[in-house]
């Protein structure tokens, strides 16, 4: 197929290489397990030979007028817009996602290169008035310089587009690393990268062994920052690899998301945002709730509601049209989600539907609603990354911001509430970086997508996210 033969080699320097030892993985759709395509296992000197392309490109990629950076940007976005169709389909065989949610992420991919080719164009600086008048302080944004992203396999093109987006308008150059189960879409990135004239080595892409390629990014003193988004575990590691060379980091790790219901909530709205915030993707990505957490006044017909819905959801190969929740990635993630059920069984939780997910064998796992959640169970604790709702009941606003805020992570929570100033005040008092009101479609490029505390730290998207890719120099002029 095209696209296959196309685009199974990495991008390094401007050319379209193979591992130099003939070495490849294979990469398979995780709804058929049938072989999709193979993908190039560099080795270190492959990597480094990306890193010393993207630090020779680095000084005229950032001496470009920024209009020009700009305007690259922008053809990339175009670019994915008109082939959006090609890349939906390509995302949905190498994730599993249905083809909607395929689209969608398109879109949303687009939205963050536009938004960074505008970005570009207003990277200011400073001029802060001095104590002494002889002098004066000017504060410049510059690019740190070589930038490597480590990207997730939940959305496989908007993680890229997101980081490459903001980087390129800071006047960095990028290196990306794809995760090994969706490198497709990545890597054909790059074709539209080479069709909008990026200058040789500008853009890199690069697959393999993902701990050898992180170690390499790490080490590497010409590589200034890594964003990487990923597991916590993995972002522990980066921290502690980072230090030698001490690199700037954005760590977007692991959440733990809790759904507040407030007693004063609309209920029609807390259901249609539960089942979006809760059920795409099949419960995997980090900012799906992982913790419904509902007034005792409510708490019955909230479930029963969630359970009408969650039934209703046609779980099966996300090419069909009419497939709401597609496979999970693997086999492993399957026997990840089943282990936290039985668990949660064994520790006395309920099920209200999908029980028979606990003895799952294929990666189609039905949603499950279950309640009598506590937080000494495991399922209250770890990232779920499944199509599963938990439920845990509270009696006041101040139980509920507290339950929320009984975890290590702090990326997305929400609150549902028709009073808006109790929603803010509950909002306010959240240890998470994120808080969607009434709301949990709450990633787009115009805001700040970021968590606290085990979650990692930094920002991407918005007005913010090009300084994660600049430093600050000051001048003093006396
Ligand atoms: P998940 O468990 O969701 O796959 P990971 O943190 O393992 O999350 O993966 C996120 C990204 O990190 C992927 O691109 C993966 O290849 C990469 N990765 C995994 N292990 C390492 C490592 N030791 N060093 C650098 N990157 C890694």
């Amino acid at each position: 197929m095209k696209v296959e033969k196309l685009h199974m080699r990495c991008l390094i320097n401007g050319e379209w290489r193979d591992a130099r030892s003939g070495s490849t993985f294979d990469v398979r759709n995780p709804a058929t397990n049938e072989l999709i395509a193979t993908a190039p296992l560099l080795d270190r000197e492959q990597v480094e030979e990306a890193i010393s392309s993207a630090n020779a490109a680095f000084p005229a990629w950032r001496d470009l007028p920024a209009r020009e950076r700009a305007r690259m940007l922008r053809a990339i976005g175009d670019s994915l817009q008109r082939r959006s169709e090609e890349f939906a389909q390509l995302i949905t065989r190498e994730q599993g996602k249905p083809l909607a949610e395929s689209r969608g992420e398109v879109a949303y991919s687009v939205n963050y290169l536009h938004w960074f080719a505008e970005e570009a164009m207003r990277v200011c600086g400073d001029i802060i008035p001095s104590d002494s008048p002889q002098k004066r302080i000017l504060v410049l944004k510059q690019p740190i310089g070589v930038a490597a992203a480590i990207t997730p396999w939940n959305f496989p093109i908007a993680m890229l587009a997101r980081k490459m987006g903001a980087a390129l308008a800071a006047g960095c150059t990028f290196i990306a690393k794809p995760a090994p189960e969706t490198p497709l879409s990545a890597l054909l990135l790059g074709e539209l990268c080479q069709e909008a004239k990026i200058p040789s080595g500008a853009v890199n892409i690069i697959t393999g062994d993902a701990a050898m390629i992180g170690a390499a990014l790490m080490a590497s003193p010409f590589v200034k920052k890594v964003s990487f988004t990923g597991s916590t575990e993995v972002g522990k590691l980066l921290i502690q690899q980072s230090a030698d060379t001490v690199k700037k980091l954005t760590l977007e790790l692991g959440g733990n998301a809790p759904f507040i219901v407030l007693d004063d909530a609309d209920l029609d709205r807390a259901i249609d945002g539960a089942i979006f915030g809760k059920y795409r993707n099949a419960g995997q990505t980090c900012i799906c709730v992982n913790r419904f957490l509902v007034h005792e006044s409510f708490a019955q017909e909230f479930s029963e509601r969630l359970v009408e819905r969650a039934k209703g959801l046609v779980v099966g190969n996300g090419l069909e049209e009419k497939t709401a929740i597609g496979p999970l990635i693997n086999d492993q993630a399957r026997d990840k989600v089943v282990g936290l059920l039985n668990s949660a069984a064994s520790d006395g939780a309920t099920f209200l539907c999908g029980e028979g997910a606990r003895q799952a064998t294929s990666r189609f796992v039905e949603p499950c609603v279950i309640t009598g959640v506590k937080p000494s169970m495991r399922i209250w604790n770890e990232e779920i990354f499944g199509p599963v709702s938990t439920i845990t009941t509270f009696s006041s606003d101040a139980e509920a911001i507290s339950l929320a805020n009984n975890t290590p992570y702090g990326l997305a929570a929400y609150v549902y509430s028709s009073n808006l100033n109790r929603a803010l005040r509950t909002a306010e008092l959240l240890d998470f970086g994120m808080v969607g009101i009434n709301d949990t479609a709450i990633s787009n490029a115009q805001a700040p997508f970021g968590g606290v505390k085990q979650s990692g730290f930094g920002r991407e998207g918005s007005k913010y996210g090009v300084d994660d890719y600049t430093v600050l120099k000051y001048l003093s002029v006396a």
